[in-house]
């Protein structure tokens, strides 16, 4: 083990002589009791591969490297990345990359380092992802690794509390956010952190979420881009009723959206809120239906 593999991020910031950038969201977790349980909250095993977005100064990676067989960490601040390098020196099973997490595959940069140990990996072998996410990029995030083409089996993600409840909501308190994640996912939050628990300390409380992936999305038979043009065109207009909300994003006539929530056994009057996912399912069912009929020419939307 090197010497700089015992550095606090704090001591590695006074060494190296550098400042924290609020522009990347770098909030250092320092709680080493925290640390540990979002490592453990993961269930690691040797024979797992993680994905870490963000390891800032390493304090994480070092949880996740004393019980995963490979982590593959994207750091976007280049600056970090000879000092992660270096304090990792003694672990070839870790690597770093320096890359912005939203403009890369994130199973391809978990393949491209296992690949190199392993040449014969298959290409979409499961892996997790595990972070202390930047809060400036949570909701991209979140979309970029569960649409992306082989998504992780797990993620235990460190985000902003009242997004992990607005992740978590149930009907009555739906957004598009959740919406979004519990097509994919089922998300719990496991913990809540205290602000105290990061160097510089943000203004609110974060929570430990952990999203179990669906072996596949939660409407089975509709194609995701319908589902959410269709989610998308409901929540368009904030407390709107749906009548109004799907037939504005839909460029349709409230007739013609009273005809489709009818259809799928919906009161027209509700807010999108309210709405479970399968009945968000029910919906883009007959409004699918509709448009194969040939009678909706004019929904532009619904690509
Ligand atoms: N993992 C460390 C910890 O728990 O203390 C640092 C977490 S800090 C909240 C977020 C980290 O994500 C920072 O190191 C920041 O530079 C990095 N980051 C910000 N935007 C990024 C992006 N688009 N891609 C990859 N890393 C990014």
């Amino acid at each position: 083990m090197s010497n700089d593999t015992l550095s606090s991020p704090l001591e590695l910031l006074r060494r190296h002589k550098l400042d924290l950038k609020k522009s990347l969201g770098q909030n250092l977790l320092i709680d080493t009791t925290h640390l540990a349980r979002i490592a453990a909250a993961a269930d690691l095993a040797p024979t797992d591969s993680v994905l870490e977005i963000g390891p800032g100064l390493g304090a994480l990676t070092h949880q996740l490297a004393a019980r995963a067989g490979r982590v593959v960490a994207v750091e976007l601040d280049q600056r970090l990345i000879p000092i992660l390098r270096q304090q990792f020196a003694d672990q070839p099973q870790v690597s770093f990359v320096h890359a912005d997490i939203l403009k890369i595959d994130p199973a391809e940069a978990v393949h491209a380092q296992t690949v190199a140990e392993q040449p014969t990996a298959p290409p979409s072998s499961p892996y997790k992802v595990v972070a202390n996410l930047p809060y400036y990029i949570t909701s991209a995030v979140l979309r970029h690794i569960l649409e992306c083409a082989h998504p992780p089996v797990l993620a235990v993600l460190l985000v902003q509390h009242e997004v992990a409840q607005r992740i978590v909501a149930q009907p009555g308190d739906m957004s598009l956010l959740a919406v979004s994640v519990q097509f994919y996912a089922h998300p719990r939050i496991l913990k809540r952190v205290p602000a105290g628990a990061f160097l510089p300390r943000p203004k609110v409380d974060s929570s430990v979420l952990r999203l179990d992936l669906l072996q596949q999305p939660a409407v089975p038979g509709v194609a995701p881009s319908q589902f959410f043009a269709v989610v998308r065109a409901g929540f368009s207009q904030r407390r709107k009723q749906l009548r109004n909300s799907l037939s504005a994003g839909l460029a349709s006539t409230k007739q013609q959206a009273d005809q489709w929530l009818h259809a799928a056994d919906i009161d027209p009057s509700r807010r999108a809120e309210t709405l479970s996912i399968p009945e968000w399912g029910r919906l883009t069912h007959t409004v699918r239906s509709a448009i194969g009929d040939g009678k909706n020419a004019n929904l532009g939307n619904f690509a």
